[in-house]
């Protein structure tokens, strides 16, 4: 019988490790906390933060917060106390990691947001065994089995091409970390012209450093000369730079394609950065844990899922995903004739 280190889920939003020798993903500032990827859910303004140098770099561009970043590769190991650190990939978008933690007498791996398979941007999650499994289950329910990424990456570049070809502007929205520098980047390497907005090119160089590439793509302005393929955030969409580019012709990407049947869009492409139902069996099967914690999304669901597949698991409460014939939070201002709405939290899809 292992003994892993002791977990405690706050209510406020993280995960305490040891009775507070560290935190992953608090949202509360800390002494030490462990930061998963950059989307604004999964980050604090702790005094001490591990994370990857991608995500170091998000952090201190999005938010300026002065912190002592303690920088690991993947594999790399961090010390506390009697507990060893370890970051592995995680996919979802560039930088994520899946945070390992090693105790005298057993290991706890938390998944943080994950996909198993590869985007342009990321490589897939590679996740190490571990005794116990906290995880996501933002698409935890047994509809939510994404088609072939490929299949849906070739029409997308096929939508963008044929409104090109008609001259109108194809818009993609996606989140201003990870959707909108995937869009960017897939589009771009297959040769269509595209313009993305600051909001989403600011955080390209990053991807740059990274090997990421986006070739001819420019930073949407005013009064464009040539007609090319936008990406914006959903809130951006009626900004200027956009409007003045009609006709649009709207494509909205995200594993939420499924509950999108009341958004104005011209298309609805199911691709997420999250796993799918699928992937995150395949996630519990790869670490082989004796207990798992499942956080986020269909919790309850996926966790009686997982019971009757014999293993021991259990929903951490409060989580859950949008109810039958409820539209996904970033999206509800699509439904009709918009007006401008706060801005989504990212990372949501
Ligand atoms: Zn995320």
């Amino acid at each position: 019988m292992t003994t892993p280190p002791r977990v405690h889920f706050d209510p406020a939003g993280g995960i305490e490790v040891e009775r507070g020798l560290l935190w992953l993903d608090a949202k509360q500032p800390k002494a030490l906390g462990v930061i998963t990827h950059a989307h604004g859910d999964h980050v604090g303004r702790h005094r001490r933060i591990v994370c990857t140098p991608a995500t170091a770099a998000f952090v201190r561009k999005r938010t300026g917060h002065k912190a002592e970043y303690v920088e690991r590769e993947f594999g790399e190991p961090f010390v506390v106390g009697d507990l060893t650190v370890t970051l592995h990939r995680a996919g979802h978008i560039l930088g994520a990691a899946m945070v390992k933690v090693c105790g005298p007498g057993g290991s706890v791996l938390y998944s943080g947001d994950f996909k198993m398979t590869a985007g342009v941007t990321t490589l897939p999650a590679e996740p190490p065994r571990a005794d116990h499994l906290v995880m996501e289950a933002t698409f935890g329910l047994p509809e939510y089995r994404f088609p072939d990424d490929d299949g849906t990456r070739a029409a997308l570049i096929t939508f963008a091409q044929q409104a090109l070809r008609a001259d109108e502007t194809p818009v993609f929205l996606g989140y201003a970390l990870g959707k909108g520098q995937e869009i960017a980047a897939l589009l771009s390497q297959a040769g269509v012209p595209c313009a993305v907005h600051p909001a989403i090119w600011n955080l390209c160089p990053t991807y740059r450093a990274h090997g990421v590439k986006f070739p001819g793509a420019v930073t949407l302005k005013r009064n464009p000369r040539d007609r090319c393929a936008v990406v914006v955030t959903p809130r951006l969409l009626r900004t200027p730079e956009v409007q003045q580019r009609g006709p649009l012709k709207l494509a909205v990407i995200s594993g939420w394609a499924g509950r999108l049947d009341k958004v104005k869009a011209d298309a609805v492409f199911g691709l997420s950065d999250h796993a799918d139902y699928d992937q995150l069996v395949t996630l519990v099967e790869r670490v082989a844990p004796q207990r798992i914690d499942v956080l986020h999304g269909y919790a309850d669901e996926f966790a009686a899922d997982l019971r009757m597949r014999g293993y021991d698991a259990h929903a951490v409460a409060g989580h859950r995903g949008p109810r039958p014939g409820e539209t996904p939070g970033m999206f509800r201002g699509l439904r009709s004739k918009p007006q401008p709405k706060p801005d989504p939290q990212d990372g949501v899809e």
